[in-house]
C-alpha cells in the first residue's frame, strides 16, 4: 500500500549495525539435537500458557515436546527461567520488504521508485528482512515490491540459499491493480513515470498478468481492489473502486486454478464487495466493513488483515482533505475490528511494514490489537497458528509441536500479562539454527 509515514531517523545505518553484533549464527546439520527447557511456553495452539516444557530439536524440525523430562544425551541445551515466555516464530502476513517509510521530508514513496537504483532498493531490503527476524518475525507474508519487480522473489531465494538471514518469504512479486488505480500519479502526463504495480485492464490482460507474475515466482496473487480515498459531502469515507467483480473473477481463477491464493486490499464500499463477490482470500486493511461485509467473510471464510497501527499514527493536519481523511479512516478501522473479532472472522496478524519505517517495532501491531479488544492470547494466535493457517502451513509453522519447523523465540516477561513484552525478543531461532541470543539464556 501507500500511505505516508513518519520520519526515518538518521541513526539508521549506525542501528542497523549496533544490531549485528547482537546475532549469531549457529549451524545446525541434520543430526545436531537441540533441548530447550522452558519455563514458560506460549505454543500457538493451546489456549493456556504452558510450564515447565521440554521442546527436543533435531535438524530443523521439533522432534518432541513434552512436560519436563531430560534432555537427549549429547543434546545442547538451552533453558530460559521463570522470567521468560518462549514462542513460536511469530509471522507478519502484511510487509513491503522494499518500501522504506514514506515520510514526505524523505521523499516520500515516489522517490524510491523515480531515484533509488534497483539495487539500492534490494540492499535496503536486505536490512528490513534481517530486522524482521531479529524481532522473531521468522516468517512473513511480503505484499508487493512497490516497483521493484521480481526483486522480491531474489530476495527469498538468498535467505533459502543461506546467503543472508532472513525469514521464510511468501512473496506476491508486483501486485495488480487497473489503469488509474496506482501510484505514481500526479506528473506530466507526457512523461512515463514508473508504476507501483502492474497495471492493466479488462479479464484478459488481468489473467495475463497474473500468469506472468505467478510464472515468475509469485507464491500468493495482490490486487488492489480500492485505491483513493476521501471524505464525501456527508462525511462519509468513500474509496475508488478498481477491479470490476469480472476483471477480478479472471485473477482468482487463474490463482485458484494453480492452487495460489489472492491477497485483496481493499477498504470498503464498492470495491469491497467486488472483493468478495471476486473471491478474494483475504481483506487487507478492511477500514470500513458494513455488517454485509462481515457475514459475506463469515460465509466464505475470508481472511481479515486489519494492519491497525499503521493507520493510528501521522496524520495530516486536520483541517485539511487529507487530515479529514485520515482521521475518517482511523474512526471506522476500530468499529470494523471489533465486530468483525465478535462476529467470528478469521483475522491473521499484519502490520504494513515499509509502508511504516522499518526502524518502528513490528509488535506494536499486537498493542492495538488488544486495545481494540482482542486478547493478548488470541492476538498472538493470530500471528502464530492461525497465520499459519492462511499460509496453508498450519502444522508446520506457528506452533511448538513435533513435525514444526524449529522456528522458536524468547521475550523478556510475560505478553498475556502485558502483550509489549512481544517487543522484547531476546532468542531468535530458525529452521533450527540459533540467529540471535542474548538476554536469558543459559547454556550448560
Ligand atoms: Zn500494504
Amino acid at each position: 500500500m501507500t500511505r505516508r509515514a513518519i520520519f526515518v531517523p538518521p541513526v539508521f545505518i549506525l542501528f542497523c549495525f549496533a544490531g549485528l553484533s547482537l546475532c549469531q549464527s549457529s549451524p545446525a546439520g541434520p543430526e545436531n539435537i537441540t533441548a530447550i527447557h522452558a519455563a514458560n511456553l506460549i505454543d500457538g495452539v493451546s489456549a493456556e500458557m504452558r510450564h515447565n516444557v521440554l521442546v527436543v530439536i533435531k535438524g530443523n524440525k521439533i522432534d518432541s515436546v513434552t512436560a519436563g523430562g531430560k534432555a537427549p544425551a549429547g543434546a545442547a541445551v538451552i533453558s530460559f527461567g521463570p522470567q521468560v515466555t518462549v514462542l513460536p516464530g511469530l509471522i507478519d502476513t502484511h510487509t513491503h520488504i522494499f518500501l522504506q517509510g514514506e515520510d514526505p521530508a524523505e521523499g516520500g514513496y515516489d522517490i524510491q521508485l523515480l531515484k533509488h537504483p534497483s539495487s539500492f532498493r534490494a540492499a535496503r531490503a536486505t536490512v528490513s528482512a534481517r530486522r524482521a527476524l531479529e524481532q522473531g518475525f521468522t516468517t512473513l507474508r511480503d505484499l508487493e515490491t512497490e516497483g521493484a519487480g521480481y526483486g522480491d522473489v531474489g530476495i527469498k531465494e538468498a535467505i533459502n540459499a543461506g546467503y543472508i538471514p532472513g525469514p521464510r518469504l511468501f512473496v506476491v512479486t508486483r501486485a495488480i491493480s487497473v489503469t488509474g488505480g496506482y501510484p505514481l500519479e500526479g506528473y506530466n502526463p507526457d512523461i512515463v513515470v514508473p508504476k507501483g504495480a502492474q497495471l492493466g485492464d479488462g479479464p484478459v490482460e488481468l489473467r495475463k498478468i497474473a500468469r506472468e507474475q505467478l510464472e515468475n515466482g509469485a507464491d500468493w496473487i495482490k490486487v488492489y481492489m480500492t485505491h483513493r480515498s476521501w471524505v464525501d459531502k456527508k462525511g462519509k469515507l468513500v474509496s475508488q473502486p478498481t477491479l470490476t467483480t469480472e476483471e477480478l473473477k479472471a485473477v482468482t481463477d487463474e490463482a485458484h486454478g494453480q492452487q495460489k491464493k489472492v491477497a485483496c486490499h481493499a477498504y470498503g464500499g464498492i470495491g469491497l464487495r467486488r472483493a468478495l463477490d471476486g473471491g478474494c482470500d483475504s481483506i487487507e486493511h478492511g477500514l470500513d466493513l458494513d455488517d454485509a461485509a462481515i457475514t459475506q467473510m463469515v460465509e466464505q471464510g475470508t481472511w481479515y488483515v486489519p494492519t491497525l497501527a499503521v493507520y493510528y499514527g501521522d496524520w495530516a493536519a486536520e483541517n485539511t482533505p487529507d487530515g479529514q481523511r485520515d482521521r475518517a479512516r482511523a474512526s471506522v478501522h476500530e468499529v470494523s475490528f471489533r465486530k468483525a473479532l465478535k462476529a467470528g472472522v478469521k483475522i491473521a496478524f499484519g502490520t504494513d511494514m515499509g509502508g511504516i519505517p522499518w526502524t518502528q517495532p513490528i509488535a506494536q501491531e499486537f498493542d492495538k490489537m488488544v486495545e481494540f479488544g482482542m486478547s493478548p492470547m488470541n492476538a498472538i494466535q493470530s500471528a502464530t497458528s492461525r497465520a499459519a493457517t492462511l499460509l496453508d502451513k498450519q502444522g508446520e509453522l506457528g506452533v511448538i509441536a513435533p513435525g514444526a519447523y524449529a522456528d522458536v523465540i524468547a521475550v523478556a516477561g510475560d505478553p498475556l500479562a502485558k502483550v509489549g513484552a512481544l517487543k522484547n525478543v531476546t532468542f531468535v531461532m530458525k529452521d533450527g539454527k540459533t540467529f540471535k541470543e542474548s538476554g536469558d539464556r543459559v547454556i550448560r
